[in-house]
């Protein structure tokens, strides 16, 4: 049997999971785990995935990379289902999918020490250049994503991510506009930019150039390109350039995602966070007074350690005044190795509650917000039979059906649900 690659976590380890079976194609028997570690949770499932392969597939040699492979590679070296982990360096080495020919699964390992398995983890603070290979970016059937950054030099008090990913480093910008106009050549209307912290774009390159920049030269240099769309971001590095040409080109789409995380100063002082509440207030009346269409996305993390009621209340009412109509509300979970796992955590059913009341209070925003869009006609790209997003990324679906990846105009005629319904335009 083939190659088979299970995918936890993001974009990025979704992007790296096609590289990764493309190295591996020669191999078979084998199985890629490719991990993540934002949360306890996540490696708890990661463990889970590993059994649930072993027992599909008893012959086949498991492999485990990715985050939690990068950062707690022995938890993984001692599952007797697991012959290697693999850091997020070594991921991307064609040797690392190899074994020798005559050995198979977990009871022939010639290397096996101790019943544990192989590890190669290197230090991933050491890196400085994006994996090459990692360009090819990966697509959905309607859309594709390209990352243009990796890594991530900021230490948010809750986070494992620069553990796993290491430092910042860009992808250099003609490579992305290379790679930007090949899939455009493919077919693809809508692109994708992704990274572990996009805002962070270019400081390590000549030039130093900035997010904004390689948004002008995607640009101007693939004028077929349809819609650009921007993964999450880090409201205080929005550099102006960024700023005017997402509020001032229409095929830059007018949804952003925030990287908000709280709503409240002395939480985002203890999360180490590098804005202030009112600086996001104030970012996003300056975006909708530039392009009023602009939807607004943000991560919100409910109950983070010392947060009190009215922390949490400043924190909810952050929903309103950042008109956030999709809202991903993460209950805090303590992440093994982070600062704020030492912190003093805020009980359980108090995490619970607040993250209710402000689900609740999105769901009411992203409600009032589908409503308003009745009567409109919407751009939508086409992902499956007749559903599909419009360019501010509400959820569309069409009385009639269209090719995938195409772009149609629907007449929105109501809401069903969390989506708009309507009629070819
Ligand atoms: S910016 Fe903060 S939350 Fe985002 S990856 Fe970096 S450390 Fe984690």
């Amino acid at each position: 049997m083939s190659v088979e690659v299970v995918t936890l976590g993001c974009r990025l380890n979704a992007a790296e999971s096609e590289a990764m079976r493309a190295l591996a194609s020669g191999e078979d028997d084998l199985v890629i785990v490719n991990s993540c570690a934002v949360t306890n949770e996540a490696v708890r499932q990661t463990r889970q995935a590993i059994r649930r392969a072993k027992r599909a597939r008893p012959d086949a040699r498991v492999i485990v990379t990715g985050c939690a492979a990068q950062v707690e590679p022995e938890t993984f070296a001692a599952m007797p289902e697991v012959s290697r982990v693999l850091g997020n360096r070594e991921k991307f080495e064609a040797s690392s999918f190899l074994f020798p020919r005559t050995v198979r699964a977990r009871a022939e390992r010639p290397w096996d020490v101790e019943g544990e398995a192989e590890i190669r983890v290197s230090d991933i603070m050491a890196v400085t250049e994006t994996a090459p290979h990692l360009l090819s970016g990966f697509a959905e059937r309607a859309r594709a994503f390209v990352e243009v950054q990796n890594g991530c030099d900021h230490r948010c008090t809750f986070c494992i991510i620069p553990y796993g990913r290491g430092n910042s480093r860009s992808v250099p910008a003609g490579l992305v506009v290379d790679r930007v106009k090949a899939l455009v050549d493919e077919g693809f209307r809508e692109i994708v930019l992704t990274g572990v912290d996009v805002t962070s774009y270019g400081p390590d390159l000549p030039g130093a150039p900035s997010l904004g920049l390689l948004v002008e030269r995607i640009l101007r240099h693939v004028p077929a390109l349809e819609r650009l769309r921007l993964s999450s971001l880090d409201c205080i590095e929005m550099d102006d350039r960024l700023f005017d040409l997402v509020t001032g080109d229409e095929r830059v789409m007018p949804h952003l995602h925030l990287s908000l995380q709280a709503g409240d100063d002395m939480i985002l002082k203890r999360m180490k966070r590098r804005h202030s509440r009112a600086e996001a207030v104030a970012l996003v009346e300056r975006l909708k007074m530039r392009r009023p269409e602009i939807a607004i996305g943000a991560d919100i993390i409910a109950g983070f350690p010392t947060e009190t009621d009215d922390m949490a209340a400043n924190s909810l009412a952050l929903i309103d005044d950042c008109d956030i109509v999709m809202g991903h509300i993460f209950p805090y979970s303590p992440k093994r190795g982070t600062p704020a796992a030492r912190m003093p955590q805020v009980a359980a059913a108090a995490i619970k509650e607040r993250a209710r009341r402000l689900r609740e209070a999105s769901a009411r925003r992203k409600a009032g917000w589908l409503e308003g869009m009745v009567g409109t006609t919407q751009r939508v790209l086409v992902e499956k039979g007749n559903r599909g997003h419009a360019e501010n990324f509400a959820p569309v679906q069409a009385a009639r059906g269209g090719e995938v990846g195409t772009i149609v105009e629907v007449s929105v005629t109501g809401v069903e649900g969390e989506t708009l319904v309507g009629v070819p335009a």
